[in-house]
Protein backbone atom coordinates (compact mmCIF):
# COMPACT_ATOMS: atom_id res chain seq x y z
CA UNK A 1 0.00 0.00 0.00
CA UNK A 2 1.41 3.23 -0.66
CA UNK A 3 2.52 5.92 2.01
CA UNK A 4 0.30 8.64 2.04
CA UNK A 5 1.37 12.79 2.07
CA UNK A 6 1.62 13.61 6.31
CA UNK A 7 -0.31 16.83 5.33
CA UNK A 8 -2.77 15.52 2.85
CA UNK A 9 -4.16 12.51 1.11
CA UNK A 10 -1.77 12.63 -1.94
CA UNK A 11 0.62 9.67 -2.25
CA UNK A 12 3.90 10.38 -0.48
CA UNK A 13 7.03 10.94 -2.78
CA UNK A 14 9.71 10.79 -0.27
CA UNK A 15 9.94 9.87 3.48
CA UNK A 16 12.07 12.86 5.62
CA UNK A 17 12.91 10.12 8.89
CA UNK A 18 14.52 13.03 10.48
CA UNK A 19 11.06 14.91 10.85
CA UNK A 20 9.25 12.15 10.97
CA UNK A 21 7.30 13.44 7.58
CA UNK A 22 6.29 11.26 4.56
CA UNK A 23 5.42 14.44 1.61
CA UNK A 24 3.53 14.88 -1.53
CA UNK A 25 5.57 16.74 -4.53
CA UNK A 26 3.48 19.88 -3.32
CA UNK A 27 3.83 19.67 0.47
CA UNK A 28 7.75 18.31 0.16
CA UNK A 29 8.30 21.44 -2.10
CA UNK A 30 6.29 23.93 0.34
CA UNK A 31 8.72 22.64 3.37
CA UNK A 32 11.98 22.72 2.11
CA UNK A 33 10.56 26.70 1.15
CA UNK A 34 9.66 27.11 5.10
CA UNK A 35 12.69 25.27 6.10
CA UNK A 36 14.94 27.96 4.26
CA UNK A 37 13.02 30.56 5.26
CA UNK A 38 13.50 29.48 8.74
CA UNK A 39 17.62 29.24 8.49
CA UNK A 40 17.81 32.48 6.99
CA UNK A 41 15.56 34.04 10.07
CA UNK A 42 16.70 32.36 12.62
CA UNK A 43 20.63 32.71 11.86
CA UNK A 44 19.75 36.40 10.75
CA UNK A 45 21.68 35.64 7.73
CA UNK A 46 20.76 38.82 5.57
CA UNK A 47 20.29 40.90 8.22
CA UNK A 48 21.09 44.81 7.46
CA UNK A 49 21.98 43.53 3.84
CA UNK A 50 20.92 45.00 0.53
CA UNK A 51 23.04 43.51 -2.12
CA UNK A 52 24.03 40.02 -2.08
CA UNK A 53 26.22 37.92 -5.04
CA UNK A 54 24.80 34.08 -5.33
CA UNK A 55 27.44 32.25 -6.90
CA UNK A 56 25.53 29.92 -9.59
CA UNK A 57 27.22 27.62 -11.21
CA UNK A 58 24.56 25.53 -13.03
CA UNK A 59 24.88 22.39 -10.71
CA UNK A 60 21.53 21.53 -8.63
CA UNK A 61 22.60 23.23 -5.24
CA UNK A 62 23.50 26.11 -6.59
CA UNK A 63 20.12 26.35 -8.79
CA UNK A 64 18.01 25.59 -5.69
CA UNK A 65 19.81 28.26 -3.96
CA UNK A 66 19.21 30.94 -6.48
CA UNK A 67 15.36 30.29 -6.77
CA UNK A 68 14.97 29.54 -3.01
CA UNK A 69 17.03 32.96 -2.60
CA UNK A 70 14.53 34.88 -4.85
CA UNK A 71 11.51 33.46 -3.14
CA UNK A 72 12.76 34.86 0.28
CA UNK A 73 14.48 37.77 -1.50
CA UNK A 74 11.39 40.49 -1.29
CA UNK A 75 10.55 39.06 2.24
CA UNK A 76 14.87 40.11 3.66
CA UNK A 77 14.90 43.04 1.15
CA UNK A 78 17.66 42.28 -0.41
CA UNK A 79 18.70 42.45 -4.39
CA UNK A 80 20.29 39.55 -5.92
CA UNK A 81 23.15 39.71 -8.46
CA UNK A 82 24.05 36.07 -9.83
CA UNK A 83 27.60 35.23 -10.68
CA UNK A 84 28.91 32.48 -12.91
CA UNK A 85 32.54 31.69 -13.80
CA UNK A 86 32.98 29.81 -16.59
CA UNK A 87 36.08 27.37 -14.82
CA UNK A 88 36.85 26.56 -18.93
CA UNK A 89 36.48 22.42 -17.52
CA UNK A 90 35.73 20.92 -20.78
CA UNK A 91 31.91 20.53 -22.26
CA UNK A 92 30.66 20.32 -18.54
CA UNK A 93 31.68 24.23 -18.26
CA UNK A 94 29.84 24.98 -21.18
CA UNK A 95 26.65 23.13 -20.37
CA UNK A 96 27.18 24.68 -16.54
CA UNK A 97 27.10 28.06 -17.60
CA UNK A 98 24.68 27.71 -20.18
CA UNK A 99 22.37 26.17 -16.95
CA UNK A 100 22.67 28.68 -15.05
CA UNK A 101 22.01 31.95 -17.24
CA UNK A 102 18.46 30.27 -18.05
CA UNK A 103 18.16 30.49 -14.47
CA UNK A 104 18.84 33.92 -14.24
CA UNK A 105 16.89 34.19 -17.37
CA UNK A 106 13.68 32.54 -15.79
CA UNK A 107 13.95 34.56 -12.87
CA UNK A 108 14.64 38.20 -14.85
CA UNK A 109 17.81 38.40 -12.12
CA UNK A 110 21.00 40.86 -13.04
CA UNK A 111 23.86 38.51 -13.54
CA UNK A 112 27.40 38.51 -14.66
CA UNK A 113 29.79 35.48 -16.04
CA UNK A 114 33.44 35.60 -15.80
CA UNK A 115 35.33 33.39 -17.57
CA UNK A 116 38.58 32.20 -16.44
CA UNK A 117 40.56 31.51 -19.25
CA UNK A 118 39.64 34.88 -21.46
CA UNK A 119 40.33 36.88 -17.84
CA UNK A 120 43.56 35.54 -16.29
CA UNK A 121 44.57 33.51 -18.92
CA UNK A 122 43.99 29.50 -17.83
CA UNK A 123 41.41 27.48 -17.40
CA UNK A 124 41.07 24.23 -14.71
CA UNK A 125 41.94 22.36 -17.84
CA UNK A 126 45.06 24.37 -17.88
CA UNK A 127 45.83 23.22 -14.49
CA UNK A 128 44.89 19.53 -14.87
CA UNK A 129 47.60 19.80 -17.51
CA UNK A 130 50.48 21.53 -16.57
CA UNK A 131 50.16 21.95 -12.46
CA UNK A 132 52.93 19.33 -12.01
CA UNK A 133 55.14 21.33 -14.98
CA UNK A 134 54.25 24.76 -13.04
CA UNK A 135 55.75 23.22 -9.69
CA UNK A 136 51.80 23.78 -7.95
CA UNK A 137 51.44 20.66 -5.79
CA UNK A 138 47.70 20.86 -4.43
CA UNK A 139 45.10 18.78 -5.76
CA UNK A 140 42.92 20.46 -8.70
CA UNK A 141 39.88 20.87 -6.69
CA UNK A 142 41.93 22.65 -3.79
CA UNK A 143 43.48 24.84 -6.47
CA UNK A 144 39.69 25.33 -8.20
CA UNK A 145 38.53 26.54 -4.69
CA UNK A 146 41.06 28.80 -4.52
CA UNK A 147 40.06 30.49 -7.50
CA UNK A 148 36.15 30.43 -7.25
CA UNK A 149 36.62 31.96 -3.91
CA UNK A 150 38.80 34.57 -5.22
CA UNK A 151 36.92 35.65 -8.21
CA UNK A 152 34.03 35.77 -5.89
CA UNK A 153 35.14 37.55 -3.66
CA UNK A 154 36.60 40.03 -5.91
CA UNK A 155 33.74 40.38 -7.80
CA UNK A 156 31.25 41.33 -4.72
CA UNK A 157 33.91 43.52 -3.30
CA UNK A 158 33.90 45.85 -6.76
CA UNK A 159 30.12 46.11 -6.74
CA UNK A 160 29.69 46.68 -3.32
CA UNK A 161 27.76 43.73 -2.43
CA UNK A 162 26.92 42.42 1.51
CA UNK A 163 27.59 39.03 1.04
CA UNK A 164 28.20 35.76 -1.18
CA UNK A 165 25.72 33.65 -1.07
CA UNK A 166 26.57 29.71 -1.43
CA UNK A 167 25.01 26.54 -2.49
CA UNK A 168 27.08 24.25 0.37
CA UNK A 169 24.70 21.82 1.22
CA UNK A 170 24.38 20.12 4.47
CA UNK A 171 26.16 16.99 3.09
CA UNK A 172 29.40 19.24 2.15
CA UNK A 173 29.29 20.40 5.51
CA UNK A 174 29.30 17.59 7.30
CA UNK A 175 32.13 16.65 4.97
CA UNK A 176 34.31 19.82 5.69
CA UNK A 177 34.12 19.44 9.89
CA UNK A 178 34.59 15.40 9.22
CA UNK A 179 37.86 16.22 6.64
CA UNK A 180 39.22 18.73 9.16
CA UNK A 181 39.11 17.13 11.95
CA UNK A 182 40.84 14.33 10.15
CA UNK A 183 43.51 15.87 9.14
CA UNK A 184 44.00 18.34 11.96
CA UNK A 185 43.57 21.55 10.49
CA UNK A 186 41.98 23.72 13.19
CA UNK A 187 42.17 26.56 10.91
CA UNK A 188 39.87 25.52 8.72
CA UNK A 189 37.62 24.06 11.27
CA UNK A 190 37.35 27.91 12.44
CA UNK A 191 36.46 28.80 9.12
CA UNK A 192 33.32 25.95 8.33
CA UNK A 193 30.49 28.61 9.82
CA UNK A 194 26.42 28.80 7.77
CA UNK A 195 28.10 33.24 8.19
CA UNK A 196 31.45 34.54 7.87
CA UNK A 197 31.50 38.08 8.40
CA UNK A 198 33.56 40.52 6.49
CA UNK A 199 36.87 41.73 7.28
CA UNK A 200 39.75 43.17 5.58
CA UNK A 201 38.65 42.72 2.31
CA UNK A 202 36.76 39.59 2.45
CA UNK A 203 32.74 40.70 1.62
CA UNK A 204 30.90 38.31 4.29
CA UNK A 205 30.10 34.58 3.21
CA UNK A 206 26.78 33.01 4.14
CA UNK A 207 25.29 29.30 3.17
CA UNK A 208 21.85 29.23 3.68
CA UNK A 209 21.39 25.81 2.25
CA UNK A 210 24.00 24.31 5.34
CA UNK A 211 21.05 22.06 6.90
CA UNK A 212 19.43 21.14 3.70
CA UNK A 213 20.63 17.71 2.72
CA UNK A 214 21.95 16.89 -1.00
CA UNK A 215 18.74 14.21 -1.41
CA UNK A 216 16.89 17.56 -0.64
CA UNK A 217 18.36 20.11 -2.79
CA UNK A 218 18.05 17.64 -5.77
CA UNK A 219 14.10 16.20 -5.34
CA UNK A 220 13.88 20.25 -4.81
CA UNK A 221 15.13 21.28 -8.36
CA UNK A 222 13.75 17.88 -10.01
CA UNK A 223 10.13 18.42 -8.63
CA UNK A 224 9.89 22.24 -9.24
CA UNK A 225 11.83 21.05 -13.35
CA UNK A 226 14.58 24.05 -12.57
CA UNK A 227 17.30 23.51 -15.27
CA UNK A 228 20.50 22.12 -13.91
CA UNK A 229 23.78 20.47 -15.12
CA UNK A 230 23.05 16.84 -14.18
CA UNK A 231 26.36 15.84 -15.24
CA UNK A 232 29.35 15.21 -12.52
CA UNK A 233 32.56 17.39 -12.72
CA UNK A 234 34.91 15.22 -14.56
CA UNK A 235 37.97 16.01 -11.83
CA UNK A 236 35.39 14.84 -8.82
CA UNK A 237 35.86 11.13 -9.22
CA UNK A 238 39.59 12.07 -8.11
CA UNK A 239 38.26 12.81 -5.15
CA UNK A 240 37.43 9.17 -3.37
CA UNK A 241 37.88 10.17 0.22
CA UNK A 242 35.17 12.93 0.05
CA UNK A 243 32.95 10.09 -1.48
CA UNK A 244 33.55 7.27 1.12
CA UNK A 245 32.84 10.05 3.81
CA UNK A 246 29.46 11.16 1.44
CA UNK A 247 28.61 7.56 1.55
CA UNK A 248 29.72 6.72 5.15
CA UNK A 249 27.63 9.70 6.40
CA UNK A 250 24.65 8.34 4.79
CA UNK A 251 25.15 4.63 6.48
CA UNK A 252 24.80 6.77 9.28
CA UNK A 253 22.25 8.82 9.35
CA UNK A 254 19.55 5.65 7.84
CA UNK A 255 20.72 4.07 11.45
CA UNK A 256 20.00 7.29 13.19
CA UNK A 257 17.67 9.91 11.13
CA UNK A 258 18.59 13.74 12.11
CA UNK A 259 22.36 12.26 12.62
CA UNK A 260 23.78 14.92 10.05
CA UNK A 261 21.53 18.10 11.13
CA UNK A 262 22.75 17.36 14.46
CA UNK A 263 26.30 17.12 13.84
CA UNK A 264 26.43 20.54 11.37
CA UNK A 265 24.15 22.06 14.01
CA UNK A 266 25.83 21.32 17.23
CA UNK A 267 29.46 22.22 15.49
CA UNK A 268 28.32 25.39 13.52
CA UNK A 269 26.70 26.70 16.88
CA UNK A 270 28.80 25.13 19.76
CA UNK A 271 32.26 24.75 18.56
CA UNK A 272 32.65 26.63 15.28
CA UNK A 273 32.22 30.12 17.78
CA UNK A 274 35.05 29.10 19.92
CA UNK A 275 37.70 28.32 17.65
CA UNK A 276 36.81 31.22 15.89
CA UNK A 277 37.51 33.28 18.47
CA UNK A 278 40.76 31.61 19.27
CA UNK A 279 42.18 31.17 15.62
CA UNK A 280 40.98 33.44 13.54
CA UNK A 281 39.15 36.71 15.10
CA UNK A 282 43.27 37.65 15.78
CA UNK A 283 44.75 37.11 12.17
CA UNK A 284 46.02 39.88 10.55
CA UNK A 285 45.31 40.48 6.72
CA UNK A 286 47.56 42.69 3.87
CA UNK A 287 46.94 43.47 0.61
CA UNK A 288 48.16 41.48 -2.06
CA UNK A 289 51.01 43.39 -3.57
CA UNK A 290 50.50 42.10 -7.13
CA UNK A 291 46.04 42.67 -6.77
CA UNK A 292 45.71 44.30 -3.29
CA UNK A 293 43.13 41.68 -2.37
CA UNK A 294 43.71 40.06 1.35
CA UNK A 295 46.43 37.59 2.08
CA UNK A 296 48.31 36.77 4.98
CA UNK A 297 51.66 36.67 3.24
CA UNK A 298 52.95 38.87 0.45
CA UNK A 299 51.57 37.28 -2.21
CA UNK A 300 48.29 35.77 -2.51
CA UNK A 301 47.40 32.46 -3.67
CA UNK A 302 45.62 33.14 -6.54
CA UNK A 303 48.13 35.40 -8.15
CA UNK A 304 51.14 32.52 -7.17
CA UNK A 305 48.84 29.77 -9.11
CA UNK A 306 48.41 32.85 -11.67
CA UNK A 307 51.95 33.60 -12.02
CA UNK A 308 53.37 30.17 -11.99
CA UNK A 309 50.70 29.35 -14.61
CA UNK A 310 52.20 32.27 -16.45
CA UNK A 311 55.44 30.65 -16.97
CA UNK A 312 54.12 27.25 -17.93
CA UNK A 313 51.79 28.41 -20.53
CA UNK A 314 54.34 31.00 -22.70
CA UNK A 315 56.73 28.09 -23.30
FE1 LIG B 1 36.40 22.48 -9.38
FE2 LIG B 1 36.86 20.04 -8.34
FE3 LIG B 1 34.41 21.09 -8.24
FE4 LIG B 1 35.42 20.28 -10.57
S1 LIG B 1 34.95 18.98 -8.79
S2 LIG B 1 34.34 22.22 -10.20
S3 LIG B 1 37.59 20.83 -10.33
S4 LIG B 1 36.23 21.89 -7.20
ZN1 LIG C 1 0.65 16.57 0.55
ZN1 LIG D 1 47.04 38.68 -5.44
Amino acid sequence: MSVKCSFCSNKAITKLRYAKLSLCSKHFVEYVEKRFSKIISKNKLFKNMDKVVVAVSGGKDSVTLLHLLHKVSKEFNFEIIGLTIDLGIRKYSVESVEKALKNYEMLNIKYKVIELKNKYGFSIDDIAKYRRKAGIKKPICSICGTIKRYIMNKYALEIGANAIATGHNLDDMVYYIFSSLYSGRVDNLAKISIYSPSEFKFVAKVKPLAYISEKETLLYAMLRKLPFNYNVCPYARLRTFHEYIRKTSNVLEENVPGLKITFARMFLEKINPILYSHYLSEKKFKECKICGMPTTGKICSFCKIKSAMEKVLKK
